[in-house]
C-alpha cells in the first residue's frame, strides 16, 4: 500500500502578489524534460523539500505524473500553487476551453492556480481568441490567475486592447546571460510579474567563473547564487532538476544576500544578442 511521505515544515519561501491579488511563491519547481514515469519522484522530492509551486505544461507530456504525485503528497491542495500551459496545438477559443478541462483532469484538480498560453505563435493569429477563453475560464473559477509565456510586449498590448484584461504573469527565458532589461521595464509599468524560465540558462550559466567566485565568497553553489540573483531582481523563478540533492539545494537560497557589487558583476554578464537558449517568440510557430 502507498505510504504518505512525511511533510516537512515549509522553509520561508517568500511570496509575490500578482495584479489580480493572488499570491505566487517566489521560487518553484520546473518539470520540463522529466518524463511522465519519472516526474512523480522528482515532484515528491520537491514537495518534501518545501517547494509549493510546480510548473508543468501540456507540451511536457507529464501532467498525469505530476497530478498523481501532488494527490499522493498529503499536502492540502490549497497550499500548492499549480501552473500549467496550453499547448500550441490547442489554441483558439473552443480548443482552449477544452484544453483547460484536459489539464484539470490530467492533474486531478478542480482548479489551476495559473494557466498560461505557452507561446503566442503569431503567424497563426489566434492568441487573442485563446485569451478570451482564458478570461472566461477565470470567471468560471477554473483558474485563479491567467497569464502568458514567451509573449512580446506587442502581443500583450493586443490582448489588453481586445479584452481589457492584463495578464498576471509572463513566463520568459531570463537568466544572467539573457537578462531582458528592456522588456522588464515594460512589465513593471504594466504590473505584469515576470517568471524566469531556464533560470540557470538551461545549465549553461553554472560554469561561469564570475558565478564560481561569488559562490565561493558566500560559501554557496553557483546555482544558489543565480537563483538568489533572480529573487533579488524581483523575479519569480522555477529551476528544474531531476537530482534530489540539487532539488533541495536550489530551495536553500533564503539565508544569504548578494551585495550590490555582486549584483553589478552579474549584470555585466548580460548578452542580449547571444544569450538566449530557446526559440525566438517572434518567429516560433510550431504546433506541439
Ligand atoms: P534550468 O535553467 O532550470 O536548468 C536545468 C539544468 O540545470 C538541468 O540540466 C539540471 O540538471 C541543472 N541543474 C539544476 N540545478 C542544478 C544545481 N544545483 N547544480 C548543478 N546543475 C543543476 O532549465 P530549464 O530549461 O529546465 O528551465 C526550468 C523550468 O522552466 C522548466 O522545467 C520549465 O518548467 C520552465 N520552462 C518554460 C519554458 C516556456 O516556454 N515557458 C521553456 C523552458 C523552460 P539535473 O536535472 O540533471 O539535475
Amino acid at each position: 500500500m502507498y505510504e504518505r511521505p512525511v511533510v516537512v515544515p515549509v522553509p520561508p519561501v517568500s511570496h509575490v502578489e500578482l495584479n489580480d491579488m493572488w499570491h505566487i511563491p517566489a521560487l518553484g519547481f520546473g518539470v520540463w524534460q522529466i518524463e511522465n514515469d519519472k516526474v512523480g519522484g522528482a515532484v515528491r522530492t520537491a514537495i518534501e523539500a518545501g517547494y509549493r509551486l510546480i510548473d508543468t505544461a501540456q507540451g511536457y507530456d507529464n501532467e498525469a505524473g505530476v497530478g498523481k504525485a501532488i494527490t499522493e503528497s498529503g499536502v492540502p491542495r490549497g497550499e500548492l500553487f499549480l501552473t500549467t500551459k496550453l499547448r500550441t496545438k490547442s489554441m483558439g477559443y473552443d480548443e482552449a476551453l477544452a484544453g483547460i478541462q484536459e489539464s484539470l483532469e490530467a492533474l486531478q484538480v478542480d482548479y489551476l492556480d495559473l494557466f498560461l498560453i505557452h507561446w503566442p505563435t503569431p503567424a497563426r493569429n489566434n492568441y487573442v481568441d485563446t485569451w478570451r477563453a482564458f478570461v472566461e475560464a477565470q470567471k468560471e473559477g477554473l483558474v485563479r490567475s491567467i497569464g502568458v509565456s514567451n509573449f512580446l510586449p506587442e502581443h500583450i498590448d493586443r490582448l489588453i486592447e481586445a479584452t481589457g484584461i492584463i495578464p498576471a504573469v509572463n513566463q520568459l527565458e531570463l537568466h544572467p546571460y539573457y537578462q531582458q532589461r528592456d522588456v522588464r521595464e515594460y512589465h513593471q509599468r504594466m504590473g505584469i510579474q515576470i517568471e524566469s524560465y531556464s533560470p540557470l540558462g538551461h545549465g549553461e550559466v553554472l560554469d561561469d567563473p564570475v558565478m564560481r567566485e561569488i559562490a565561493d565568497k558566500h560559501s554557496v553553489s553557483p546555482a544558489q547564487v543565480i537563483l538568489r540573483w533572480h529573487l533579488q531582481e524581483g523575479l519569480v523563478v522555477i529551476p528544474k532538476s531531476a537530482t534530489p540533492e540539487r532539488i533541495r539545494a536550489n530551495l536553500d537560497v533564503f539565508g544569504f544576500e548578494l551585495s550590490e557589487a555582486d549584483m553589478e558583476r552579474i549584470a555585466g554578464l548580460d548578452d542580449p544578442e547571444g544569450g538566449r537558449t530557446s526559440s525566438d517568440p517572434a518567429t516560433f510557430n510550431d504546433l506541439y
